[in-house]
């Protein structure tokens, strides 16, 4: 892998790990038949939201306590190792103080990173071996959730009023589709114009506007029932 390679991937599992990240599920993962671009927050607040989940997917039949459990438990030892990680390195490789929170310290290697690098300061080995961390925490973490779902919910937008919403394959869908995944809070949110609700109370608003279109399975498949 070329220098350059390298440095793009870091920058993008960074990104991932740090900020709100963009990805595109196939017409299989979205359940709509389409194509869809989906925004995901920052990993690292991902997990931290799993260490203390109480709602969430969980697979029917199974004790839901005891799978929520483990996954707080996951949650909990790869933050801690992540963390743990991230501030030993920082330690080694610079005076400077770790930033207290986790992901600007984690911007902060990896800017550290790419500023030894760019000046011959670190052996390319060992820089090799930590940018190649960023990539496998930010595999781990997604490999933790349930492979997203989505779905679609057929009435109209309550802050925009619109019904359906053409995608970047000229395909229409409804506006409104809801989103859920282990260990994350649920959400619905409008492809229109970007309002969102997330948490039992307000999908249970959105519910009751959309009146019989929100449908008691998909709450319970949410984890709000
Ligand atoms: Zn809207």
């Amino acid at each position: 892998m070329t220098t350059e390679l390298s440095d793009l991937e870091m920058q993008s599992n960074v990104h991932a790990l740090t900020r709100q990240w963009s990805d595109v599920l196939s017409p299989k993962e979205s359940s709509t038949g389409t194509y869809m671009p989906i925004d995901y927050p920052p990993l690292l607040d991902m997990l931290k939201e799993a260490i203390g989940s109480s709602t969430g997917k969980t697979q029917s039949g199974k004790s839901p306590d005891a799978e929520r459990s483990l996954l707080n438990l996951q949650a909990f030892s790869l933050y801690e190792h992540i963390d743990g990680t991230t501030r030993a390195w920082l330690r080694d490789l610079s005076k400077m103080p770790a930033q207290a929170d986790l992901k600007a310290a984690v911007n902060q290697l990896a800017g550290l990173l790419q500023a030894l690098h760019a000046s011959s300061q670190i052996k390319e080995q060992q820089y090799s071996h930590i940018v190649a961390q960023f990539g496998r925490w930010r595999s781990q973490i997604w490999e933790m959730f349930d492979p997203p779902s989505v779905k679609d919910l057929l009435g109209s937008c309550p802050n925009c009023g619109e019904t359906a919403y053409v995608n970047l394959e000229g395909g229409k869908t409804p506006t409104l589709i809801a989103f859920y995944s282990k260990g994350l809070e649920p959400f619905a949110k409008c492809q229109r114009c970007g309002e969102r609700w997330s948490g039992v109370a307000e999908l249970l608003d959105l519910g009751v506007h959309l009146g019989a279109t929100m449908d008691e399975e998909t709450l319970r498949e949410m984890g709000t029932i």
